[in-house]
């Protein structure tokens, strides 16, 4: 068994040297003929080192400037002025942000005259409230972060919950296994059942385009624009104080290019040129919003200079593949940090990985599709595992030949699991069985915490210990929505339209939401639902429902109900019973069941 520098990434030096030593099964599974599993740097023990990171700490880095680590998946950092103090970066729940909070609060009692969010991600925003404290204060953000706070809240919340939740390990604990930490943070504190106290997002009030000075509480700040791991990413820069706070372009672990829990494709050369553009400030002090602080111009320079490095490195050596006609995953088995970007402990497998970045940029140049004609329409995957279980003696067959390679090979023995699962239903039990194994011994040798806390959960699941799919809808996530334009909420209708029952439909409806002062028309045809804002109420609709934006959710979710709101006023409809029977069929076509 040989065990060749191309089987595995080279991220994986310690690995290596590993190899060379005494025989361990878990890194022997990495260096097998057959193809490698997630980066194994050193297993789950490294992801447990890696928790020193996220140890609870309030840390005076400058005088007057202080970070709080480990009291949620994000930081927050205090900024001290002369008569306030400034915000930056908020958690992601209302309960985190107290507590960290009321540790300021030993610090100053000066007022919050300013919060900023470095970008729209929830581990940054939902604790808003708890610092504002019932104030009127500012809060600073990207032009477009709100826009991508309302796509995520209104179009993708479902999907991007239940994959967040799987990524961040939050079914763990239901299951009875623990997080170990997640790479960036201890871990997110959001529950599964949306119970708790979560929901103080403000939205911002000053936004910023490419670069904005401002003096707040006597502290000179720079805000500028540094698209990176989101497109509305800002950096913090204090001139005086030679403090850079770079968001979550920077934290110590390899960067997310790519985010398994979904995302829209990172712009990677952006990134790195965001990172060269900090580089450029001449920082003395780094805060970053998800690990420790690091002091010292030479330290700084260093991390700042590998960092941008290395982003681009994966995205030349990626595009240098594709132009040579290598496919992706190919591209994710060759495409290798140099040593001495590995090897740098800023640079670890610990959030995102160089084959899940691989894979990304081949998908943000060229798309799903990898030049091979025999892929553009292919035959259905159940028929095609179906043809490979006969041709390979049977689901029993394949089923013992994935528990004989279990030891040596958890993943190919999860793929057979997967081919059995996909075209012999009566086998799924065993393969289940089978498939949550091999998953466990697959945690214990990654270092990278999404792919452990997911794959824990894919075996939780498999063992029908936990179930996963999205939250109800809370009366508390309701309130919170309510806060959002409605045109958000109605942009949610249109990808929930069944196109079963609005087959040969073609309806108009107008809602009029006198409390936001705008009124669409949604018209189901053609088995889509159109919405369009209209400048005022037309004359010769059938149709027209008056009800305030803030009741609209609240009865689409259900936690309100129709007759009763039509019955007591807050819903209004014109044209009597008929047009309200009308009405009624026409929601029906936006039933989720
Ligand atoms: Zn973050």
């Amino acid at each position: 068994m040989a065990c060749t520098r191309n089987r595995a990434p080279r991220q994986s030096v310690r690995h290596f040297r590993a190899c060379m030593g005494p025989a361990l099964a878990a890194f022997l599974i990495a260096c097998s003929e057959a193809p490698a599993p997630p980066p194994a740097v050193a297993g789950s023990a490294a992801l447990e080192a890696h928790s020193a990171e996220f140890r609870r700490d309030i840390i005076e880095v400058v005088p007057g400037i202080h970070v709080a680590i480990g009291y949620a998946l994000a930081n927050v950092i205090l900024i001290e002025g002369d008569d306030g103090v400034i915000i930056v970066d908020t958690t992601e729940s209302l309960e985190a942000a107290r507590t960290v909070k009321a540790e300021f609060d030993r610090i100053t009692d000066k007022p919050v005259q300013a919060i900023i969010y470095t970008h729209n991600h929830t581990d940054h925003i939902f604790g808003a409230e708890a610092f504002a404290a019932g104030r009127d204060v500012p809060v600073y953000a990207h032009k477009t972060t709100w826009s991508h706070i309302e796509r995520i809240m209104n179009v993708l919340r479902p999907v991007i919950e239940t994959r967040s939740f799987h990524m961040f390990g939050n079914y763990l604990e239901a299951g009875g296994e623990a997080i170990i930490n997640d790479g960036i943070g201890p871990a997110l504190a959001h529950s599964t059942t949306g119970d708790g106290d979560i929901y103080g997002l403000l939205p911002p009030t000053h936004t910023v385009d490419e670069r904005l000075e401002v003096t707040i509480a006597g502290r000179r700040l720079v805000l500028m624009h540094a698209p990176g791991e989101t497109d509305d990413q800002l950096l913090v820069w204090l001139p005086d104080e030679r403090v850079l706070l770079p968001g979550d372009n920077v934290y110590k672990a390899f960067p997310n290019l790519y985010t398994i829990r979904g995302t829209r494709y990172r712009d990677v050369m952006q990134w790195a040129h965001s990172v060269r553009l900090m580089r450029s400030l001449g920082a003395e002090h780094l805060i970053p919003s998800h690990t420790r602080p690091v002091s010292g111009a030479k330290a700084v320079d260093d991390i700042l200079q590998v960092y941008g490095d290395a982003i681009q490195f994966v995205h030349d050596q990626t595009v240098r593949g594709i132009n040579q006609g290598l496919d992706a995953d190919t591209l994710a088995r060759t495409v290798q940090l140099p040593a001495e970007l590995a090897e740098h402990p800023w640079l670890q497998p610990f959030y995102g990985t160089v084959p899940w970045s691989v894979r990304a940029i081949y998908n943000g140049y060229l798309g799903w599709f990898e030049g091979n004609s025999s892929t553009l329409f292919p035959i259905a995957s159940a028929t095609r595992a179906q043809r490979l279980l006969a041709l390979a003696g049977g689901a029993d067959a394949v089923l013992a030949e994935a528990e004989a390679q279990l030891p040596a090979d958890p993943q190919w023995a999860a793929e057979l699991a997967d081919l059995v699962r996909a075209a012999s239903p009566d086998s799924v039990p065993v393969a289940a069985e089978l498939k949550a194994r091999a998953l466990r011994m697959l945690a214990e040798v990654t270092p990278n915490p999404n792919a452990r806390n997911w794959y824990l959960t894919d075996a939780l699941e498999l063992e029908q210990r936990i179930t996963t799919g999205p939250s109800p809808i809370s009366a508390e996530r309701v309130a919170f929505a309510q806060g959002f334009p409605i045109a958000g909420v109605l942009r949610s209708m249109a990808v929930n339209l069944d196109p079963e029952r609005s087959a040969g439909v073609n309806e108009r409806v107008v809602l009029v939401f006198p409390d936001q002062g705008v009124q669409y028309a949604v018209h189901v045809r053609h088995q889509v639902a159109v919405i369009d804002a209209l400048p005022s109420v037309p004359e010769d609709e059938s149709v027209v429902v008056t009800v305030p934006a803030t009741e609209w959710l609240a009865l689409m979710t259900g936690q309100r109900g129709f007759p009763l709101a039509l019955a007591d006023g807050t819903v209004q409809v014109s044209g009597g019973m008929a047009d309200t029977a009308k009405l009624l069929r026409f929601l029906a076509l936006f039933r989720q069941e």
